[in-house]
């Protein structure tokens, strides 16, 4: 059923997506159905469809349009994937990836973040997401192997339990550098092996728990 926010959302997509490069069909279609403004703050909604990260309810960050559209279009979904995100936050970005794929398994570190997001989510219909409280830079072993694994928080380094549990031939999207300025990559696993690509520079929330900051 169209919403009030639904040509708000094809502007933002003609906007701020299409014109910077992101053309995947699936990945076009995701941004204009996922209702952006049911993620953010009360007070941000009115911003809920420009061209920025914004505070989610519980004073996180939930990230600029572009980079949700971007980091999903990387991940390569068909739609049978199984994928894992770390940093569940309002649930925005899973959103997405759950139009995208099969099963979506997200981690987020704090419980507040993770029940916020599971009830919006629940509201809004999902069923093919899993929820985890706990540090996702472990990943999640006993639901490997992921055909895609993205990490919503900037990193030092690809974390080594991520790299194990991504499947052949999957990809893995991930910022990473230095805490306040880092550079997002994409990571395709090759005969055991990772095939890096630098893509654009970007600026994350730390990732917090063994293999962050
Ligand atoms: N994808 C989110 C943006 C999240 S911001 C959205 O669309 O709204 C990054 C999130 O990563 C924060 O919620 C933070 O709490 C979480 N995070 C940081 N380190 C983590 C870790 N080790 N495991 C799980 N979540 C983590």
């Amino acid at each position: 059923m169209p919403d009030a926010f639904e040509q708000l959302r094809r502007r933002m997509v003609e906007t701020q997506i299409i014109p910077r490069g992101v053309r995947e069909k699936r990945v076009i279609e995701a941004m204009v159905k996922v209702p952006r403004h049911r993620f953010v703050a009360d007070e941000a909604a009115p911003m809920a469809y420009s061209d920025m990260a914004l505070p989610s309810s519980e004073g996180q960050t939930i990230s600029q349009p572009y980079m949700v559209a971007l980091m999903s279009e990387l991940l390569e979904l068909k739609g049978d994937e199984k994928v894992l995100e770390i940093g569940t936050g309002s649930g925005y970005q899973t959103a997405v990836l759950a139009e995208l794929a099969a099963q979506v398994y997200t981690i987020e570190f704090f419980n507040g973040l993770s029940e916020m997001a599971e009830k919006t989510l629940g509201e809004l219909g999902y069923e093919n997401i899993h929820f985890l409280v706990g540090d996702g830079s472990k990943g999640w072993p006993e639901a490997a192997p992921f055909q895609g694994i993205i990490v919503t928080a900037a990193a030092p380094e690809i974390p080594p339990p991520l790299f194990k549990q991504l499947a052949e031939g999957g990809n893995i999207v991930i910022p990473v550098g230095a805490r306040d300025s880092q550079r997002l990559i994409k990571g395709k696993k090759h005969n055991g092996r990772l095939i890096e690509e630098e893509h654009t520079f970007c600026s994350f929330v730390p990732l917090l728990g063994e293999y962050g900051f």
